[in-house]
């Protein structure tokens, strides 16, 4: 699906869609270890157990050895380590990997986002300066509420004040790139109560934050509570006063909502997730980790044993692949790009990946005439509405 073209600007501020070439691609790297599961997690998570830490690396290893030869020719602009709970391997061993990545005859971008995720109660100013020191440049924080009681619904191990000690490490040992995630929908959440973590933002070097409404996935602890805690969610009618208080409230402290559930400071809008919204490749690693490449996604096993049996015996640890045909390829590719608050330059997007289907224009004509989406020249964007409704908006185009 990658067009051969370089894309170039050609709308004032469409900066999101222009930072890219076709030989732009990511990598993700999935560190599974956590200390305890959240009861709302449906992530591929392990205990932080050295039975399980100790083949980890190795495995992870060959499989890079493996991918490696994908990368010739194309240029890493971003890299995360996301989990479970990535600090649970130590810089030592993030040494290593990043030693085996960089000294692979693959290209790397010398301005490349390096993520890392971590939990507030792992952060500490000396293990921050060890992951700066090795190049790590964004941090992305598992915050989840700055009010300790939603802390306690949540199961969170940490405490608000933590949060913001670790916000401020993180940012003290010369990080700068902060990124936080927030919920909310939370049971017995207030509109009050989300205010005041709203308000606690403030005065925070934070550079980007990633809001979530709290949902019941399956095979988690709060899916099989539902009954109990479905009841104790804020009223319909304060869900949404709560998103419209957290975009009023972020912007008005320089977060600018820039994609349905993602707000930034001017820059710091992040590379990696901004790949994956507007389909640059990216290759990803260790079990349960998806992989989008050559037009086809596809995911290693969610299963430990399975993901290092597989390696052992030299083979890709990759148990779920699919490639989606025209036009689903583009409709697809199309709705994820209309989460971005800038639209699509339907004219530019046509030009890299070729005309849409017929069908596509009756799509968009409905979703004008329900007010959801919108046409500036030849630029196509959600409204507030539509924003708030994607999930339909996405149904109606795919
Ligand atoms: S720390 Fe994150 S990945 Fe680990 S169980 Fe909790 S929510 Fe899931």
């Amino acid at each position: 699906m990658e067009s051969s073209k370089t894309r170039t600007q050609t709308t004032g501020n469409l900066y999101l869609t222009t930072i890219q070439t076709s030989r732009d691609v990511s990598l993700y790297f999935h560190i599974p270890f956590c200390s305890k599961k959240c009861p709302y997690c449906h992530f591929f998570v392990l205990p932080n157990e050295e039975r399980f830490k100790k083949p980890f690396l190795p495995a992870l290893l060959k499989e890079w050895g493996m991918r490696r030869p994908q990368l010739q020719g194309k240029r890493i602009v971003s890299i995360y380590f996301g989990g479970g709970t990535p600090t649970k391997l130590s810089p030592m061993e993030y040494a290593v990997l990043l030693e085996t990545v960089r000294s692979s005859e693959v290209e790397i971008a010398s301005d490349c986002e390096i993520t890392l995720e971590a939990n507030p109660e792992d952060v500490s100013l000396p293990l921050m300066r060890e992951f700066h020191a090795l190049g790590i440049n964004r941090v992305s924080l598992g915050v989840q509420s700055l009010l300790d009681e939603d802390l306690v619904v949540l199961g969170r191990t940490h405490s608000a004040s933590r949060s913001v000690a670790a916000i401020r490490e993180v940012h003290a040992a010369g990080i700068s790139n902060i990124s936080i995630d927030l919920m909310f929908e939370l049971p017995r959440q207030s509109l009050s109560n989300w205010e005041k973590c709203l308000k606690a933002l403030s005065d925070l070097p934070v550079t980007h934050l990633s809001l979530y409404n709290l949902t019941f996935e399956p095979q988690t602890v709060f899916f099989k509570k539902r009954e109990q805690l479905l009841p104790q969610l804020p009223p319909e009618e304060d869900r949404l006063q709560m998103l419209q208080m957290a975009v009023q409230s972020l912007e008005t402290i320089g977060l600018a909502r820039y994609e349905i559930s993602a707000f930034a400071r001017t820059g710091a809008q992040s590379r990696h997730n901004t790949g994956y919204w507007t389909g640059r490749p990216f290759l990803g690693f260790g079990p349960s980790a998806f992989s989008y490449w050559d037009g086809a996604r596809f995911s290693n096993a969610a299963h430990f044993n399975k993901y290092l049996t597989a390696l052992g015996e030299g083979r890709l640890p990759v148990d779920f692949t699919e490639k989606l045909a025209f036009p689903s390829d583009l409709q697809e590719l199309l709705a994820v790009r209309l989460r971005l608050v800038e639209g699509v330059d339907l004219q530019q997007f046509a030009a890299v990946y070729g005309p849409m289907p017929a069908s596509f224009e009756a799509s968009l004509e409905g979703l004008m005439e329900k007010g959801w989406a919108q046409r500036v020249g030849t630029v196509v964007k959600l409204t507030a509405v539509g924003q708030l409704f994607y999930d339909s908006v996405a149904s109606e185009i795919i």
